[in-house]
């Protein structure tokens, strides 16, 4: 089966080989949304509040009085989301208000997201009461999109008290809208071979991304539906909006290949660096001493956090003249410590700095990575006597890590840092 894109090209349709228009393999994702969801959490913990119109507001006090969320009964008099409380209790004058509390939203959340993780792992929240969920292979194991869609409505309804729309496409951007499209308790399908029939009527601010004042934009040269701005000409879309308005043309012809990016989710890094430049040049041994100490720290750190291992570092040294020199040096032994990088990065600075020339910036490259923690690092029956400091060193370290991490970064510093004006 073929047809015709907007820009003339024929593509073959999904039901042929799963494909799209760019050869990318049709994806299956849903975003469930919360409805109402603070008003929701709130009926939850408070029963007495299901028969009165009520809405969860900011303080009244610190101008941050408006509405944040309200149940169906204070929607029915008019109350908005964003909307002042004042104004609000000119249409509903019996409206109770409460102030959020964010502890019971987030336990909720959770309970929400522990749910989708027994569809896939791909979970991606977005806020506290939006996810998106990458099902594409968990098809075989409970059926299409659709069905998991309404699946997952069912559960949370019954198990949760709440309610979610859930929008189900091939991506993140219409799977975003289609949870937009009914509400509450609702699923809706956007998919590939129907796209622009369910989608291109619409207004263009229903796409992610399109504020007001983009929106705005757009209507002052006549794009009113997401279909106008589909079928806008490329290179226009370019002049008048530039990178951001070929994307959101982009997202219109359901081209967003955004993945669904697990919660705390990083991917594997193939270099770690760090470079800065310091608030005065480096000029003595001491300044770059701590430039290169602090710089290599937060290295040492990455690579640890990933589980993995240097063989090799290397420097940029930009000059006060703002040219570059770039060294690098392999290491003995692999390492994550930042004892051992800033070692080797001081020795490549001092066997390659002219004289005494002064140091605009310098960065700290940690290379030729592999996996490996300290479990399999010269592990041995007998360590020798640098196995063993390695290993006190290394437990100093991940010790600081874990105080950087309670604490802020700031909670531990280097002793020298403390009136050298460089940072
Ligand atoms: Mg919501």
């Amino acid at each position: 089966m073929s047809r015709c894109a907007p820009d003339g090209k024929i593509f073959y349709s999904s039901n042929f080989h799963g494909e799209n228009a760019e050869g990318k393999k049709i994806r299956t994702v849903l975003h469930c949304d919360g409805n109402a969801f603070y008003a929701s959490c709130e009926s939850i913990a408070h029963p007495e509040y299901k028969t009165v119109p009520f809405a969860v507001c900011g303080s009244e006090e610190d101008r941050h009085g408006i509405v944040l969320a309200k149940n169906e009964l204070a929607k029915k008099f008019g109350v908005q989301t964003g909307e002042t409380v004042w104004k609000a209790k000119q249409k509903c004058p019996s409206l109770v208000t409460v102030r959020p509390t964010y502890g019971l939203y987030s336990d909720i959340s959770q309970k929400m997201n522990r749910i989708f993780y027994d569809y896939t792992d791909l979970v991606e929240p977005f806020g506290l009461d939006e996810s998106w969920l990458d099902v594409t292979g968990s098809i075989g194991l409970f059926g299409s999109g659709r069905d998991i869609a309404e699946d997952i409505r069912e559960r949370i309804k019954r198990e949760l008290k709440i309610t979610v729309s859930v929008g189900v496409s091939f991506n993140k951007i219409f799977a975003k809208l289609g949870s937009d499209l009914k509400k509450p308790d609702a699923v809706s399908v956007i998919s590939y071979d129907d796209y622009k029939n369910t989608v291109w009527g619409l207004p263009v601010e229903y796409l992610l991304f399109i504020g007001r004042s983009c929106g705005e934009k757009l209507h002052r040269v006549g794009i009113k539906t997401i279909g106008d701005l589909a079928l806008t000409d490329r290179d226009f879309m370019s002049r008048y909006l530039g990178k951001n308005g070929l994307m959101l043309r982009d997202f219109a012809l359901g081209r967003d290949y955004s993945p669904v990016t697990p919660m705390g989710y990083e991917p594997e890094p193939k270099s770690v660096s760090n470079g800065m430049t310091f608030r005065r040049n480096l000029v003595s041994e001491n300044d770059i001493s701590f430039a290169v100490n602090y710089l290599a720290g937060s290295v040492a750190e990455r690579l640890r956090k990933h589980g993995m291992l240097c063989t090799t570092v290397a420097v940029s040294m930009r000059l006060s003249d703002l040219s570059v020199i770039i060294r690098q040096a392999p290491l003995e032994t692999p390492t994550c410590l930042c004892r051992d990088i800033a070692r080797s990065a001081m020795r490549l600075i001092e066997s390659n700095r002219r004289g005494e020339e002064e140091l605009y910036s310098i960065t700290v490259h940690a290379e030729k990575l592999r996996r490996g923690s300290e479990c399999d690092l010269q592990q041995s029956f007998f360590p020798s006597e640098s196995d063993l400091r390695y290993e006190k060193l290394l437990s100093l370290e991940t010790a600081v890590d874990r105080i950087k991490a309670r604490y802020g970064k700031s909670a531990v510093r280097i002793a020298s840092s403390i009136n050298n004006g460089l940072i």
